[in-house]
């Protein structure tokens, strides 16, 4: 590919076998960089060449800047792939890839650096016209009496949330007036600490909202698509478990209408890459939260039910080259599943890291799964704990979940202990099988 003949992987896991499959398919060869642990991931195995970056700490590893770039540069990479996670969001990483003579495989620096912060987000997103969750219009201010006035007129409960917040954390829902500035200051005094800035906003707390996103892609030349939407709703501590695609029970006109105010934002801002725009859904309205301006976790179900592949569209626009299809190009066909599996105690949560003794993939039409491990492999301790996704596509929501419960059925994972008796309880759930339960469903479900 011209201007991409190598790129450099500064991720591990399951994201980095999938950006490592995108490169072979195009012809770019590979750099796989690690930390002494990871020396035995699939991915670095394939890769054309790899380099050990630094001990197991992330912090010396995969978030080392200094050691990544000296990787590209030894190894005469010419992009960086930041998968998710680590420094894929992180603005000063991007910023040095690029003034290091690489191409960074996202978006420009200021961009993320936009939406990295949730009130010039959120700002910029209104100015575009996609509709936001109602709150202080930007950061609160230091008067006691206008930030009551603002609750009272916003209406209780209120959520207080820190602009440089991230990961579920940096949030304080105030139910009363009387706890409403003792919450401020304790979340302005949390989030100093945890992001380095004090600076907070306060939105309408939604009671029973479900997590519904669209996928964008956008070559930074004045073109645009969407890719539809995925419902996330299955969340334990704000952390996503199972995921769809399109979100259940949304009307078409307003699906489209979301999906078409994202793209008009994205052309605004000069967006460049894939990105997701976090909707809270209720009572029949869309309400933005957040851009992540990256590959998520959760791409694959968009990509079942779009037969688009995102993360070699995300290399051919690093490229500099125009994106490869018009919005008339999508065709939405049929429903996709995603179950995370983590290496995890099913019903306390507990991390189980350790060394995989059996491994069998579930398989059959309409099947796929992304996974960085085998027979033999030993999840590291120092790292997230997502092991596999599995994936199933049918052409309705009921045969794309009958193939999901057959798929986890199939799986076996030995020697470790991961989360598929509960993927397994949930496609069986009820509630879940009718489709559009809130963000709120499974922790009230496993608290029972
Ligand atoms: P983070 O960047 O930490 O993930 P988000 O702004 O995306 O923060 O919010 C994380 C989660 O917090 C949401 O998915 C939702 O569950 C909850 N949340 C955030 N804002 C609100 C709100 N205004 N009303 C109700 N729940 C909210």
């Amino acid at each position: 590919m011209p201007n991409l003949d190598k790129v450099l992987i500064a991720n591990r896991g399951e994201i980095a076998l999938r950006v490592l499959r995108a490169c072979k398919e195009l012809d770019i060869k590979t750099v796989a960089v690690h930390s002494s642990v990871d020396a035995d991931l699939m991915h670095v195995r394939l890769a054309d060449e790899s380099v050990c970056i630094g001990p197991p700490s992330s912090t010396e590893s995969y978030l080392n800047v200094p050691a990544i770039i000296s990787a590209a540069e030894i190894t005469d990479s010419s992009a960086i792939h930041p998968g998710y996670g680590f420094l894929a969001e992180n603005a000063d990483f991007a910023e040095q890839v690029e003034k290091s003579g690489f191409i960074f495989i996202g978006p420009r620096a200021e961009t993320i650096r936009l939406m990295g912060d949730k009130v010039s987000a959120k700002d910029a997103m209104k100015k575009a016209g996609v509709p936001t969750v109602p709150g202080s219009d930007g950061a609160l201010p230091d008067d006691d009496e206008q930030i009551l006035a603002m609750a009272r007129d916003i209406g209780y409960p209120v959520i207080i949330k820190a602009a440089a917040g991230g990961g579920g954390r940096g949030m304080r829902v105030v139910h009363t007036e009387a706890a409403l500035l003792p919450s401020v200051s304790v979340t302005r005094s949390e989030a100093g600490a945890a992001f380095g800035s004090d600076v907070v906003y306060m939105e309408k707390f939604l009671q029973k909202p479900r997590h519904v996103e669209i996928q964008v892609i956008a070559d930074g030349q004045g073109n645009c698509i969407h890719l539809g939407d995925r419902d996330c709703s299955l969340q334990r501590r704000h952390q996503k478990i199972l995921e769809e695609a399109p979100a259940p029970g949304i009307p078409d006109d307003l699906r489209q209408q979301v999906a078409e105010a994202c793209v008009a934002a994205c052309i605004e801002i000069g967006y460049r890459g894939a990105g997701t725009f976090e909707f809270l859904y209720e009572d029949g309205g869309f309400y933005f939260i957040e851009m992540n301006t990256r590959v998520q976790v959760e791409h694959p179900v968009t990509e079942m039910i779009t037969s688009f592949d995102i993360v070699k569209e995300q290399l051919r626009i690093a490229a500099g080259m125009p994106l490869s299809v018009k919005q008339e190009d999508i065709q939405f066909r049929g429903h996709a599943f995603e179950c995370r599996i983590n290496a995890e105690d099913p019903r306390s949560f507990l991390p189980s890291p350790g060394k995989v003794t059996t491994f069998h993939a579930p398989g059959g039409l309409g099947v796929r799964v992304d996974s960085h491990i085998y027979e033999g492999y030993t999840v590291p301790p120092f790292y997230d704990s997502l092991i596999a996704k599995v994936i199933s596509f049918g052409d309705t929501r009921e045969s794309a979940m009958a193939r999901m419960r057959q798929a986890l059925d199939e799986l076996v994972v030995e020697g470790i202990r991961t989360n598929t008796p509960l993927h397994r309880e949930l496609t069986r759930d009820a509630a879940f099988q009718s489709g559009g339960v809130s963000i709120h469903y499974l922790e009230r479900k496993l608290s029972q």
